[in-house]
């Protein structure tokens, strides 16, 4: 697989490296997760301009050698997102949303679902930065992620035993919703949060449902949950 190839990417972090160069860390469209060195991209005159920067979406030349890190030979812009680094809100939604992608999906294996949910996202976010401050699509990008990571909780019955009714409680040890017989070691969980992720899956991220703060913390942490116990991943909050 040497040589010079071509793929679209987000990058998720931008580290400083040496006197000169940026180490990055994307997410990728045919490759999934890629660390890459930009030499000499620290320079005034450095052809990569600002654009190796966080939630940019860029069509990229990458070089693979023999090491681990990959070369960026080439950055053109697909979208720089900068509407959303103009709003306080905005940009921790999307520091966050990119944080979970680095956990999460690690695999140099291309996840297309979550390639395209996080420049949904993100373009969500650029185009309204006043959303970030309602948790409801923050919450349902999350949900989503975990289902494009194959995590996603059981929401249609009990995940320990499958009975249909009386869901009150929700068990991230068992990775989804419990009935009352089976809630041990699960917390209370509301008929509103229940719906709103049952929604949030079912709708595109465009029509995330809004959440109340008692629910969206609810949902929060049947996420979180879900998440520390099936991918051993702990998120930071997602609002
Ligand atoms: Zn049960």
């Amino acid at each position: 697989m040497r040589g010079n190839f071509k793929t679209e990417a987000v990058v998720l972090r931008s580290i400083r490296y040496g006197e000169a160069d940026r180490i990055v860390h994307l997410y990728s469209a045919t490759r999934g997760r890629i660390g890459a060195i930009a030499k000499g991209s620290r320079r005034p005159k450095s052809r990569f301009g600002g654009r190796l920067e966080p939630f940019f979406r860029l069509n990229l030349v990458l070089y693979e050698g023999r090491g681990e890190l990959l070369t960026v030979t080439g950055a053109s812009t697909v979208d720089g997102h900068g509407t959303l680094r103009s709003n306080g809100a905005a940009l921790g939604a999307a520091g966050r949303a990119c944080d979970a992608v680095l956990r999460l999906l690690d695999s140099g294996e291309a996840n297309e679902a979550a390639y395209n949910l996080l420049c949904t996202y993100l373009a969500l976010l650029d185009a309204d930065p006043e959303s970030a401050s309602a948790p409801g699509a923050a919450l349902a990008f999350r949900l989503k992620l975990a289902l494009a990571a194959g995590f996603s909780p059981e929401l249609a019955s009990c995940a320990s035993c499958g009975e249909a009714d009386h869901l009150a409680a929700f068990s991230g040890s068992a990775g989804g919703v419990v009935c009352a017989s089976c809630e041990g070691g699960g917390f209370p969980f509301s008929e509103e949060a229940h719906r709103f992720m049952v929604d949030a899956l079912a709708r595109p991220l465009s029509e995330a449902p809004a959440a109340e703060r008692r629910v969206a913390a609810q949902a929060d942490r049947a996420i979180t949950e879900t998440l520390d116990h099936h991918a051993h991943v702990h998120l930071r909050a997602a609002a």
